[in-house]
């Protein structure tokens, strides 16, 4: 009697001890045909169904955590010619073991496939719209714009964090920063957007006080999540279209970095020391449709009038100088040929002078 008695206590301690445990697993996490419970891996896609044009899907992966935390999202491929970071989520949802995390992570894995599968860069070979110039996007718009509104509705407001992880796009010869939104509004959004940055590990890093203030006209992915209150970056890590093995692995880092100052693994947090903040930036474009030559590369030091390239004619004949505007860094160079009338060359980026 007295064992069964000492029987049933335990069986009841046990019963209370998998409550326990039970109460502090999250429930499975439903995102397109993605379902995630506590402690799985999932991948599936959200469709974007045909409307005004062809209809599209959007890969992505739940990373759900045994134990309760954050919801990080990270999104590759906005530009579909932007790679490094693309490669490097597939390596992240291998890394991972869910049961060792804390929260949720959710990996879209290449948000325009469009553009990803036709090669284009800046633009969808659907719609010729930039995806990341038409956020929150439209339920009834055009392809970007539908993807958009998918990413927005289904991604980003089920995320306490976003980072967009671009690159120097497929004409783009790039050197690794950070965008951090500094807007003024939210001090919180800004002040961890600031962190995340830092954790993130590049040491050059934006300021961008520009960006639209209007949640209903974000344009831009980071710009949506950091008005829906949702701290976020920009990342750039990666060029030319190639995924380069040491771009690849500093996607990677970033990743596991800001998992750890997020406190979603274990493990040191660590932070820029001396970053070099960007406080003025100029994207210099062409005047002229023709070919162009670059004579600066990726990370180059500028003075105002450094000859940054020039642009010719089909036959050689030289139709525009651009130079430098002021001193700096040059972030990006395009380093290849094609040069329509309107379109970037590069973008300099200036050290803040304290
Ligand atoms: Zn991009």
């Amino acid at each position: 009697m007295a064992r069964s008695l000492y029987c049933l206590a335990a069986a009841v301690g046990h019963l209370a001890l998998t409550a326990a445990v039970s109460a502090a697993q999250q429930p499975a996490l439903t995102i397109g045909s993605a379902t995630a419970g506590p402690g799985q891996t999932a991948s599936g896609f959200i469709e974007v169904p045909e409307g005004v044009d062809r209809g599209t899907r959007i890969p992505i992966t739940i990373l759900r955590g045994a134990a309760p935390g954050p919801t990080l999202a990270l999104i590759a491929g906005t530009h579909g010619s932007e790679v490094a970071p693309i490669i490097a989520l597939q390596r992240v949802r291998t890394m991972i073991d869910p049961k060792e995390l804390k929260g949720t992570l959710i990996l879209v894995h290449i948000a325009n496939l469009p553009s990803f599968l036709g090669r284009t860069i800046y633009y969808s070979p659907i719609d010729g719209k930039n995806l990341n110039r038409v956020y929150p996007g439209k339920r009834d718009g055009t392809v970007s714009e539908r993807i958009a509104y998918a990413i927005t509705t289904q991604v980003i407001e089920r995320a306490d964090y976003l980072v967009d992880m671009h690159a120097g796009d497929g004409n783009e010869s790039l050197r690794t920063y950070t965008y951090w939104n500094k807007l003024g509004l939210d001090p919180r959004a800004d002040s961890l957007g600031r962190d995340m940055a830092l954790a993130w590990g590049h040491d050059h890093i934006v300021i961008d006080t520009s960006r639209p203030r209007d949640p209903a006209a974000s344009v831009y992915t980071q710009n949506t999540a950091h008005l829906r209150g949702k701290p976020a970056i920009t990342t750039e890590t990666g060029y030319l279209g190639i995924p380069a093995e040491d771009m690849i692995r500093k996607n990677v880092e970033g990743v596991f970095r800001l998992l750890r100052y997020l406190k979603m693994l274990p493990g040191e947090v660590q932070l820029v020391e001396h970053p070099i903040w960007i406080d003025r930036t100029e994207v210099l474009r062409s005047s002229h449709t023709g070919i162009w030559y670059p004579m600066v590369e990726r990370g180059h030091a500028v003075q105002e009038g450094t000859l940054i390239g020039y642009v010719t004619d089909f036959f050689g004949n030289k139709l525009e100088e651009i130079r430098a505007p002021f001193g700096g860094i040059v972030m990006y160079v395009v380093a290849t040929p094609a040069m329509s009338s309107g379109e970037p060359v590069a973008m300099i980026g200036r050290p803040q002078l304290k």
